[in-house]
């Protein structure tokens, strides 16, 4: 199909598999033009388009952004989506499972929220959304690189709400619980179990539950929140 010119161009990191990939299916069925950035293509929906991108790499990042630029002149929407965690009790952990988590999940997501933020400045609209999570308000043993990196999203996006609020160009975060995708896999189905006791809804999130408030942040029904968290965790962290 042609793209229309009230079509919106979405920018999904991390669609190629899980909570990004679910974003872009529900960014497609919302009838917008959707592009996933990530290393691989993976699953990224069909439909979707795809460009190689490296977070940890600050060229890849603006290399991406300028060509997504070059095919459709605007960005209308970034879901910074794509992480990593290397858990690891902190007496274990290495200053480089501890670095290589930030430079991913903060640091990657700071790259591309400012590649995105130049082009919606100059549009005087957009929205970003950062995927953070319950793990930042809570704190889970052997992820203190992971959680010091989902907290800093939720200060980042606020500095970043009341820089570009002027500019009508939004700034949220969405905070999953435990939800089903190759992430909480490896951490097994006994663990999975154990945390599932915690969650008031009794049950694991799926990732489309995570799509849907990417989709309503996103949504002109919600122009006038911005620096906000949406806890997306069955009640795990009751809003926090
Ligand atoms: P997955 O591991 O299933 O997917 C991660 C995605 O990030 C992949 O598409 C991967 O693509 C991409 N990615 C990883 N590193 C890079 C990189 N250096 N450059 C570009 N893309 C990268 O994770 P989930 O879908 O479970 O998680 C998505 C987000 O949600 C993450 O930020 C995660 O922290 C967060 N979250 C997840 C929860 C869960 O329970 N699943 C709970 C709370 C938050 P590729 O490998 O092809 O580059």
């Amino acid at each position: 199909m042609a793209e229309s010119d009230t079509q919106r161009i979405v920018v999904v990191t991390g669609a190629s598999r899980g909570i990004g990939a679910a974003c872009a299916s529900a960014f497609l069925a919302n009838g917008d033009v959707v592009v996933g950035l990530s290393r691989s293509r993976g699953t990224t929906p069909t439909g979707a388009e795809f460009v190689t991108c490296d977070l940890t790499d600050p060229a890849s990042v603006e290399d991406a952004f300028d060509e997504v630029t070059n095919r459709h002149g605007h960005i209308d929407v970034l879901v910074a989506n794509a992480g990593i965690t290397r858990d690891q009790l902190a007496i274990r952990m290495s200053d480089e499972d501890f670095s290589t988590v930030i430079d991913t999940n903060l640091l990657g997501t700071f790259r591309c929220a400012r590649s995105a933020l130049k082009r919606m400045i100059r549009q005087r609209s957009g929205s970003i959304i950062m995927v953070s999570s319950v793990g930042a308000f809570m704190g889970l043993p052997g992820q203190a690189n992971y959680a010091a990196s989902k907290a800093g999203l939720v200060g980042m996006a606020r500095a970043l709400a009341r820089e570009v609020g002027s500019r009508s160009i939004t700034v949220n975060v969405v905070a999953p619980g435990l939800i089903a995708t190759e992430m909480t896999e490896v951490l097994g189905q006994e663990r999975v179990e154990a945390m599932t006791t915690q969650v008031p809804l009794g049950r694991i999130g799926q990732a489309e539950e995570v799509a849907s408030a990417a989709v309503f942040l996103a949504s002109a029904g919600a122009r006038y929140i911005t620096g906000a968290v949406l806890s997306i965790d069955g009640g795990l962290g009751m809003g926090h």
